[in-house]
């Protein structure tokens, strides 16, 4: 197995490298440009030439480092230089005119980041000419059938639907020819690992394939041993980004005292957008509700929302129309908002991974970050 841990530095600082040295050429360039970033991370110093290389890939890496672009760039290239050399895939088999085949298939354990993956499929791809779109469940399947059927180089998908999708016969997974797996031991928590063994059957066999995970328990090993192929390893320490920039601290505070505290924060300290994080959806509920009546400008997503009210609300977060975003640890996954300045922990997370990813929402592109954690009974 080949070792690629060439920078220890795990953060978004960046590094000596400029993205054409890396092998990445004209549309790519631009769609770097289109994206405002200048220098690559170092899992994308990394990551690039091996995948443009052809090379099997495990990226021990979590959300904040860029890992997106590291494997989206080289993708994309790959198969634009594809269609350079060869004539366009819709007429390269003979049999079905017209229609592109599934050349990238990723696989995500969220809706949220697999729209967040395809959304930066399309801005790296740009020019490229080349068609992605994104397929998870909860909603009604019939406009992704019809993308689907429209022709598309990359999907993106959450295993559940797109098992769904390719029973239903809408969903052709013969001709891909590069898979990713994101986030793969969310993956695993969210107990979407069968649903994935039973995707890998319908793919080719002779295909090149990239995991990343933030951590490598033991099912998620053996998952990789038996689908990569003399994987490049690449390590990207996964506690440092979040040591580094985010400042955290510690409230001591009774149960019933909690919500008071919480307004403290929200009112008189300049903490800007903020991230809340509670145990259940009743508790997110409960903690936005009251922050509404206080006069502040908050509200909770969590799995009892519509997807079209998850995406509703997160949107107005962005566009700084609400101060404060509730949510629990499953809504939270994959959200990638560049802006938010603190994370409070209103309960504890239950595991140190938890504690993590809920921080790793702060202090993220390089930005400085707060997080504060309330702690009692
Ligand atoms: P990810 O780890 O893919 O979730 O990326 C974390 C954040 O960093 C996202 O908001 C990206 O848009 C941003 N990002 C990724 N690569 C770069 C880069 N080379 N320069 C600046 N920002 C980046």
């Amino acid at each position: 197995m080949g070792h690629a841990s060439r920078d220890p530095n795990p953060t978004l600082d960046p590094i000596l490298n400029k993205f054409e040295d890396l092998g990445l050429t004209g549309p790519l360039l631009h769609g770097l440009e289109q994206a405002g970033y200048e220098t690559p991370t170092p899992i994308q110093a990394q990551s690039i030439p091996e995948i443009l290389d052809g090379n099997d890939v495990l990226g021990a890496a979590q959300t904040g480092t860029g890992k997106t672009a590291a494997f989206a760039l080289p993708i994309l290239q790959i198969m634009w230089e594809d269609d350079q050399d060869r004539p366009h895939p819709s007429k390269r088999r003979g049999g079905r005119p017209g229609r592109r085949p599934i050349r990238t298939l990723v696989l995500s354990p969220t809706r949220e980041l697999s729209a967040q993956i395809e959304a930066n499929f399309r801005i790296y791809g740009k020019k490229t000419r080349l068609r992605s779109t994104v397929i998870f469940g909860g909603v009604n399947q019939n406009p992704q059938v019809r993308e689907l059927q429209s022709g598309v180089d990359t999907l993106v998908a959450t295993p559940g639907r797109l098992l769904d999708l390719c029973n239903q016969g809408f969903v052709d997974l013969g001709d891909v020819e590069i898979l990713v797996l994101d986030e793969a031991d969310h993956m695993l928590d969210m107990g979407f690992l069968p649903d994935v063994k039973r995707i890998l059957k319908l793919l080719p066999h002779d295909r090149q394939n990239l995991l990343f995970s933030a951590t490598m328990p033991g099912p998620i090993r053996k998952l990789a041993d038996e689908i990569l192929n003399d994987p490049v390893t690449i390590q990207i320490a996964p506690q440092k980004p979040t040591v580094e920039r985010i400042d955290q601290s510690v409230c001591f505070v009774a149960q019933a005292d909690k919500p008071k505290l919480l307004n403290h924060f929200v009112e008189s300290k300049a903490i800007g957008s903020t991230l809340v994080f509670t145990r259940t959806k009743h508790g997110a509920d409960a903690v936005a509700r009251r922050l509404v009546k206080a006069g502040v400008k908050a509200a909770a997503i969590h799995g009892n929302k519509t997807q079209a009210n998850r995406v509703r609300t997160l949107n107005k977060f962005k566009n700084d129309e609400l101060d404060v975003l509730v949510a629990t640890d499953v809504a939270a996954r994959g959200i990638d908002i560049d802006g938010i300045q603190t994370v409070i922990n209103y309960d504890t997370p239950n595991t140190p991974e938890a504690y993590v990813h809920r921080i790793g929402r702060t202090g993220r592109a390089g930005r400085e970050g707060e997080t504060v954690m309330f702690c009692g009974g």
